[in-house]
């Protein structure tokens, strides 16, 4: 049984863990949200993930909820039959006529119109960030290259253009077939990928809307334009990712921890959900043990209270998954129980009185220093309320009676979801809420406990009083 973590942990799978055993080891180790790629691999391979993961849930005491992320629209190079070797100082080109003779120096780009967006002396990022290139030169056909920081390069490699508007849809069709896929598949998460506005997540909600679907949205913020509208795009999506691996390519590098920040505090200030992602222990890919900057990276993420850390190819296509797992695991734990976040959520103000009701129960759980923090809840909002206050003590029990809320509420700091029968009797719903943490020796008679619910007077949500009382546990 593993401690109780406040930080969730998601892990990316892929072909290092696509075992049924694997997965079931690395939701034993910690992982409590499977992440699903879709820029990698078909809907039969992750078609088959989702199968082990939802045979998995039946019998584990944690069941696991389920990601997708889209690819967006990605800029790629062509095939090259060989590596092409890019030198420091030597002109290399890009086209966009498909099936043109390929020079020597040269490979195709499947965005016509990256010879239109760019100017001379702008920047061409390729293979997240390790061949880097300058336009000195541009036709209609080709863009003409100076090789700024050189190296090997191979077929179909991801191209950046850091601060360039591009001319794509936000929401591919690509992107729309594997929504539909997840939403078919009942994933509990999409993760939207290089959103810039608001009103691409309003686009990606009305697709979830039309299939009736409860899935949540990740905002993916990993471009300038991005971080431009942080604000507008935490306020209506359901969490967000600081996607540190194009943003680090997108923005200069030292931007990354300052951005990094920006994006936290807002989110605790608007009460969303933040997930850090990428190269958190990405030393493990290879070895056994983490760098010592990569502990403290990981530490600082725990420290400014995001609700989840990510791992990507550390677990997707790394050699120790597990021990990744079992890493962060430790280092959250061990930094949580150091004391003392940073606090930003104190910024946060109600913004109704649902809002207040649970900042009320948090003040008065963290200063009454009760045994545990009982949430009724139905849809996940009243439990997802108190969380946003980030309070202090170690736990919030929410029960509710939907599997598919249970998993969502995977995605909050602090939250220890469970899924019970509600009556409709509101007192016995609380007491098998009370009952369960018996058995699970989280509570015993004579322990004070609080407890938020928003279904005291009645199931059918036609007379629902929101309350808090504090109790005796008998
Ligand atoms: C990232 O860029 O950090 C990220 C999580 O996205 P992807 O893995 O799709 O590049």
């Amino acid at each position: 049984m593993i401690k109780f973590r406040k930080t969730k942990i998601i892990c990316t799978l892929g072909p290092a863990t696509s075992d049924i055993n694997v997965i079931r080891k690395l939701a034993e180790a910690g992982m409590n949200i499977a992440r699903l790629n879709m820029s990698h691999g078909d809907h039969k391979f992750h078609g088959n993930l989702i199968q082990k993961i939802k045979t998995l849930n039946k019998d584990l005491k944690y069941p696991i909820a389920i990601l997708i992320d889209t690819q967006g629209p990605e800029i790629r190079t062509g095939e090259v039959s060989a590596e092409l070797d890019l030198k420091v100082g030597e002109i290399f080109k890009f086209h966009v006529i498909p099936g043109q003779e390929a020079e020597e120096k040269s490979v195709f780009v499947n965005y016509t119109d990256i010879v239109k967006d760019l100017k001379i002396g702008d920047k061409v990022t390729v293979d997240n960030g390790l061949i880097n290139l300058v336009v000195l030169e541009k036709n209609e056909r080709e863009l003409i290259c100076r090789v700024i920081d050189g190296g090997k390069l191979g077929s179909r490699k991801h191209i950046n253009l850091p601060g360039i508007k591009v001319n794509l849809p936000s929401i591919t069709q690509k992107d729309i077939k594997d929504i539909s896929f997840g939403l078919e598949n009942d994933v509990d998460f999409i993760a939207l990928s290089f959103v810039r506005s608001a009103d691409d997540i309003r686009q990606l909600r009305a697709i979830i809307d039309e299939k009736n679907s409860h899935a949540q949205i990740i905002a993916k913020i990993e471009d300038q334009e991005a971080v431009k509208n942080y604000k507008e795009i935490i306020e209506v999506s359901d969490g967000v990712m600081v996607a540190r691996g194009d943003l680090g390519v997108e923005v200069e590098l030292e931007e990354l921890p300052i951005i990094q920040r920006k994006i936290i505090k807002e989110c605790a200030f608007q009460g969303r959900r933040v997930i850090v992602a990428t190269h958190l222990l990405e030393s493990m890919i290879q070895n056994p043990f983490p760098t010592r900057a990569e502990v403290t990276d990981v530490a600082n993420a725990v420290f400014e209270e995001a609700d989840a850390i990510m791992l990507s190819g550390e677990t997707a296509s790394g050699k120790f998954p597990v021990r990744c797992v079992e890493m962060l695991h430790k280092i959250a734990l061990r930094v949580e129980s150091s004391g003392g976040g940073v606090g930003y959520v104190l910024q946060k103000k109600p913004k109704n009185k649902k809002e207040e009701l649970a900042r009320s129960a948090a003040s008065l759980a963290d200063s009454l220093k009760t045994h545990a923090v009982i949430v009724i809840t139905r849809r996940g909002t009243t439990a997802i309320n108190i969380a946003s206050f980030h309070p202090e003590f170690p736990v919030i029990h929410a029960f509710t009676n939907m599997s598919s809320v249970r998993r969502k509420l995977w995605l909050n700091r602090g939250i220890l979801p469970y899924r019970i029968n509600f009556s409709s009797d509101p007192e016995k719903t609380i007491a098998l809420a009370i009952e369960t943490l018996k058995k699970n020796g989280i509570v015993e008679i004579g322990n004070q406990v609080v407890i938020l619910s928003d279904m005291i007077a009645g199931i059918d949500g036609t007379d629902r009083v929101e309350t808090i009382q504090v109790r005796v546990v008998k």
